[in-house]
């Protein structure tokens, strides 16, 4: 590690539950997002240059101490890039145990992140499993697959698991630290002070997080930002088989209040079965309200739950996708969740910076397709900018300003897109109204498809 730059208490059961305050007004006052306990040398006009008496850690021999919060996507991309780019003190902190098996479905990544895999030299043979560009979107009557439009997709589709594989297989020895999970950061000296489950704190001049949609991150830096659940829920499956034979995307649209898509995964298909639920109902098909249960895992989906999904599927969908639900063991389920948008992605933290990416930052809905690339997207600028600083000078708090003025935006207009396309298919709560898929078996089979 670079030459202590501040003492590293080790204070087991200390970890802080809050940041020390950093209001959003004098932030943005302050354009190079200092410390404003330095604020008597702080020069307020933005877009001028000043000197700081904060400690530099431009040109460090191996940069600045960086740690990376979440083993994921965004997590492992940002950890690569550093490397890359020869950052040497670079540390990645995943909570989940190493022995933990994951796995996710589908994903569909634009040019921009492919491009970013591309520089990191993995190979698309590695995460695509067909190289696709077209998504197929056909309404559907009485349970009879419309005329289909095509959509070309700029990118290609892989999945959460081939991916996270993919790039953690990368991550040099020793970077990734598993089983440990962040719950709390101070201001320490002239660093960021991470705490941890078990007690023990690290240091680091930056601290990324992405960890995710419950980010501890997000609820330190940024607490008034909650979740709030939309009113319906993405079941999910995978299958063994491949019952159209499928090589591309498909999203079906039989009516209001239900969507599903389904496309090729390695050894069969993955399908997302969207469905209006209340809070009451996800509670009572998995176990918990749905902001406490953000992921339903197989062993949390109730009986009840599957017969809702498997009753909706045969209702809804022509037969052999009903078929391919019906017979699907494993699934698991999510409540749809929309956050308010985000306005800014740098915290100051003694005199290192805490910044938040990925779905950390902004948890999208599913159907805008952006939640991955805007979490690669991200890291690739986040590094550009750490570049400047390290290689070049840069003032660390004003490359970081840059980056969050070049990113912010699409985090925004991702966080309001998802509302519009969901009242656009009638699902969740600006949709309640219509008639759902809630109780479809109850109604005649002409109403599912005939608005
Ligand atoms: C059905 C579905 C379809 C999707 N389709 C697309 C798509 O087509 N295109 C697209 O771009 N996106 C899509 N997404 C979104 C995409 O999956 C997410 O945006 C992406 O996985 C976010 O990656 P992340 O690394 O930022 O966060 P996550 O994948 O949530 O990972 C966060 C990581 O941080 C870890 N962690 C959490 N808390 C802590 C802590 N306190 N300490 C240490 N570690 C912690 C977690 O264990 C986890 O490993 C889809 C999502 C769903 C559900």
């Amino acid at each position: 590690m670079p030459g202590h730059r501040c003492a590293t208490p080790h204070t087991p059961g200390t970890a802080a539950k809050a940041v020390p305050g950093f209001p959003n007004s004098l932030f943005w006052r302050n354009p190079d997002m200092r410390n404003p306990h330095h604020q008597q040398h702080t020069n307020t006009q933005p877009g001028r240059t000043h000197r700081t008496n904060r400690h530099s850690t431009a040109g460090a021999p191996g940069g600045p101490r960086i740690a990376v919060v979440g083993g994921s996507l965004t997590g492992p991309v940002v950890a690569l890039l550093l490397t890359q780019a020869g950052f040497a003190y670079v540390t990645l902190y995943e909570a989940m145990p190493a022995s933990t098996t994951l796995g996710g479905g589908l994903i569909s990544l634009e040019h921009s992140s492919l491009g970013i895999l591309d520089h990191l030299g993995i190979g698309q043979d590695e995460y695509v499993h067909i190289p696709s560009e077209t998504i197929w979107q056909t309404p559907v009557h009485r349970r009879m697959l419309g005329e289909p439009t095509r959509r070309a997709y700029p990118g290609r589709f892989t999945t959460w698991t081939q991916l996270n594989q993919a790039l953690t297989g990368r991550l040099p020895d020793g970077m990734a630290q598993t089983g440990a999970r962040v719950t709390g950061l101070t201001a320490h000296g002239q660093c960021a002070l991470l705490h941890f489950a078990d007690g023990r704190t690290e240091p680091a001049d930056l601290v990324v997080f992405a960890d995710g949609r419950a980010s501890t991150g997000r609820s330190l830096l940024d607490p008034d930002r909650q979740l709030h659940y939309a009113g319906y829920v993405g079941h999910r499956g995978a299958v063994a088989c491949n019952p159209t034979g499928m090589v591309d995307f498909w999203r079906l649209e039989p009516g209001p209040g239900v969507q599903f898509n389904i496309a090729p995964i390695p050894g069969g298909v993955d399908w997302t079965f969207y469905l209006n639920a209340t809070p009451a109902e996800y509670a009572e098909w998995f176990g918990v309200a749905p902001h406490r249960r953000l992921f339903a895992q197989h062993r949390h989906v109730s009986d009840i739950a599957r017969a809702h999904v498997d009753g909706n599927a045969v209702w809804h969908l022509p037969e052999p996708y009903a078929s391919a639900v019906h017979c699907t063991t494993t699934r698991t389920a999510f409540p749809v969740m929309d956050i308010d948008p985000p306005t800014r992605m740098v915290w100051p933290i003694g005199d290192g910076f805490a910044v938040l990416l990925g779905d950390a930052l902004a948890p999208v809905r599913a159907h805008t397709a952006r939640g991955a690339n805007n979490g690669l997207e991200q890291a690739d600028g986040l590094v550009t900018a750490l570049c400047q600083h390290h290689r070049h000078g840069a003032d660390l708090g004003t490359a970081l300003t840059g980056w969050q003025r070049r990113h912010l935006p699409a985090a925004v207009s991702a966080a309001r897109l998802g509302p519009v396309i969901g009242a656009r298919l009638g699902l969740g709560t600006t949709a309640a109204a219509l008639p759902a898929a809630r109780g479809a078996v109850e109604r005649e089979p002409a109403l599912a498809g005939a608005r």
